[in-house]
C-alpha cells in the first residue's frame, strides 16, 4: 500500500490549537490518524508572538513568553524534547527583589556545584540583617514544605490556609514567595493563595532551587517544526463550533467552512473551548468553572525599570510595591538566555506596572492563563471522566487539564493522557507498543 493510500485509510482527527498541548497531541497521534491541525493565529501558537531582535549586528528571535522549566517537575516535557531532539541548556534565574522606591530587599546569585545549584546573598544584601532574615525564613519554609509534601489533607486546604498553619514569616511570604509564584502562575497573589496546597507544594519541592532552571537552546522556532510532522496545518483558521454530526463531529470555522472528523481534540484554553463546544452542555458548564487571569508581557530595552544600583544585578528583577496585587518581574534576556548573550540588554517584563518608553518597546502581548482552585480541580476530574465514556469523540487537553500548575508540563501531561486513550503508544514510556 502506498503512503498516500495508507494515510487515506486512517480515521480522521482534528486538533484545535497549536500551543504545546495541541502540538504534542498532533505529534503523538499522527501515526494512527489523519491529523488536521487548526490554529486561529497566523503562526503555530507556541511561536505566534515571537519577535526578531537585532543588535550588535546579530539577529535573534525572542520567544514571548520565555519558556523555562526544571528537572523534577517536567517529566513529560523532558521526555518529549529528548525524543524529538530539542537541545536543552541551563539558564540562570537568580534574582533581586526591590520595593516601590527601587530599594533592594534581597539580592541573590546562584553557583553551580556539580549537578546542583547553591544560592548565596549578593552585593549589599550580605550586610543587611533583613536580607539574612528573608534567607533564613526561606530556608525554613522549604525544609518544612519538603517534610509536609505528600501528607494527606493538603488537597483539602488552600495554599493560603497552609501558609497560615505553617507561618513561615510575613516578610518572606510578601517579599519573595508570593511575587515568585505570581510570575510562575502569572496571576494575582489572591489566585496563588487559592491554589490547592498539595499542588503548590509539589511544585515548590520538586528541586527547582537545587537543580536549576533550563530552557530550549534554540527556542520555539526549533521546537515547533519538530512536532508538526505529517499533519495538515491550517493557520488563520479560528474554529467557531464543534457539533455532533451522526457518527462524526463537525468542525466549523468562523468563516463558515466546515469539515467532519472521526475524533476532535480541543487543545485551546478552557474558556476558549467552552465557546466552541456546541451540544455538549455538561462539558461546557464544567469548562466554565476553570478560572483564568489576564496579564501582559512587554519585550523592551528600557533600563529604567531596573532597581538601583543597576550594575552587577542578577538576571531576574522583582518590583514588589507594597499593597500591589501582583509583582512586576523583568528578566534580562542577555543574562538568562545563552543565545542572546552577545546582544544589547533586552528585557521581558511580565505585568509592567511602570511606564516603558514606547520607543524602547519591541512588543507587548496580552495573555490569559488558567489557575487552579479546589472547585476547578473537581471540574477537571469530571471532564476527564466524561472522556472515558465509551464512544466519546470529543477530547480536551491543555495545561488546565492536569492536576498540576498550568505550565508546559501540565499541557504535555494532558495530551499524553488523551493520546493514550485514543490508542497511541507513547514513545518514551517503557512497555508501550511504540517504545523503540
Ligand atoms: C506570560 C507567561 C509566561 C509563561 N512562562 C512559562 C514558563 O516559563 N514555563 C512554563 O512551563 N510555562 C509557562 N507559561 C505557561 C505556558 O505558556 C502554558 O502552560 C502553555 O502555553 C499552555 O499550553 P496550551 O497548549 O495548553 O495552551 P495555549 O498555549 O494557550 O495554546 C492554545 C492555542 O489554541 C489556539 N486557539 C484558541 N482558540 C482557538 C480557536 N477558536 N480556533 C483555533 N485555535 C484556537 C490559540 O491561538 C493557541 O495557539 C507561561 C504563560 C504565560 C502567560
Amino acid at each position: 500500500m502506498g503512503a498516500e493510500e495508507n494515510r487515506r485509510q486512517k480515521p480522521s482527527l482534528a486538533v484545535i490549537g497549536t500551543g504545546i498541548a495541541g502540538l504534542s497531541a498532533a505529534y503523538l497521534l499522527k501515526d494512527l490518524y489523519r491529523v488536521t491541525v487548526f490554529e486561529s493565529q497566523a503562526r503555530a501558537g507556541m511561536g505566534a508572538h515571537s519577535v526578531d531582535y537585532v543588535s550588535n549586528g546579530i539577529s535573534r528571535r525572542i520567544d514571548i513568553p520565555l519558556r523555562i522549566f526544571c528537572r523534577g517537575y517536567y517529566e513529560n516535557l523532558f521526555a518529549l524534547y529528548n525524543h524529538i531532539g530539542v537541545e536543552i541548556v541551563t539558564s540562570d534565574h537568580s534574582g533581586i527583589f526591590a520595593d516601590e522606591a527601587g530599594r533592594v530587599m534581597l539580592h541573590y546569585g546562584n553557583i553551580q556545584w556539580g549537578e546542583s545549584q547553591i544560592s548565596y546573598l549578593k552585593g549589599r544584601s550580605w550586610l543587611r540583617p533583613a536580607a539574612w532574615t528573608l534567607a533564613l525564613q526561606s530556608r525554613r519554609f522549604f525544609a518544612r514544605a519538603k517534610r509536609d509534601t505528600g501528607q494527606v489533607g493538603l488537597a483539602q486546604i488552600s495554599f493560603g490556609e497552609y501558609l497560615q498553619q505553617s507561618d513561615p514569616g510575613q516578610a518572606f511570604v510578601g517579599t519573595i514567595l508570593l511575587p515568585m509564584l505570581s510570575v510562575t502562575c502569572t496571576c494575582d497573589y489572591s489566585a496563588v493563595l487559592a491554589y490547592p496546597a498539595d499542588i503548590m507544594l509539589e511544585y515548590l519541592t520538586c528541586g527547582i532551587h537545587e537543580l536549576g532552571i533550563m530552557s530550549a537552546a534554540k527556542g520555539v522556532e526549533d521546537i515547533v517544526p519538530r512536532m508538526l510532522v505529517d499533519v495538515d496545518l491550517r493557520t488563520n483558521s479560528p474554529i467557531a463550533t464543534i457539533e455532533p454530526a451522526g457518527e462524526q463531529l463537525r468542525v466549523v470555522t468562523r468563516s463558515g467552512a466546515d469539515q467532519c472528523f472521526d475524533q476532535v481534540v480541543v487543545a485551546a484554553q478552557a474558556q476558549q473551548a467552552a465557546a466552541m463546544v456546541s451540544g455538549f452542555d455538561e462539558r461546557r458548564a464544567l469548562l466554565n468553572r476553570i478560572p483564568f487571569e489576564r496579564s501582559s508581557m512587554s519585550v523592551h530595552t528600557d533600563q529604567q525599570i531596573l532597581p538601583a544600583p543597576a550594575k552587577g544585578l542578577s538576571p531576574v528583577s522583582y518590583h514588589v510595591p507594597h499593597g500591589s496585587s501582583r509583582a512586576e518581574v523583568s528578566v534580562d534576556l542577555t543574562k538568562a538566555i545563552a543565545r542572546l548573550s552577545g546582544q544589547e540588554t533586552v528585557f521581558q517584563t511580565w505585568n509592567p506596572m511602570r511606564r516603558i518608553a514606547p520607543n524602547r518597546e519591541l512588543a507587548r502581548v496580552d495573555f490569559t492563563r488558567p489557575t487552579v482552585t479546589r472547585d476547578s480541580r473537581e471540574a477537571v476530574r469530571a471532564l476527564q471522566a466524561s472522556q472515558s465514556q465509551p464512544g466519546n469523540r470529543l477530547w480536551l487537553c491543555g495545561s488546565y487539564m492536569a492536576e498540576k500548575i498550568p505550565l508546559l508540563e501540565a499541557a504535555v501531561d494532558s495530551s499524553v493522557a488523551v493520546a493514550e486513550q485514543l490508542g497511541a503508544a507513547i514513545p518514551w514510556r517503557a512497555g508501550t507498543a511504540a517504545a523503540n
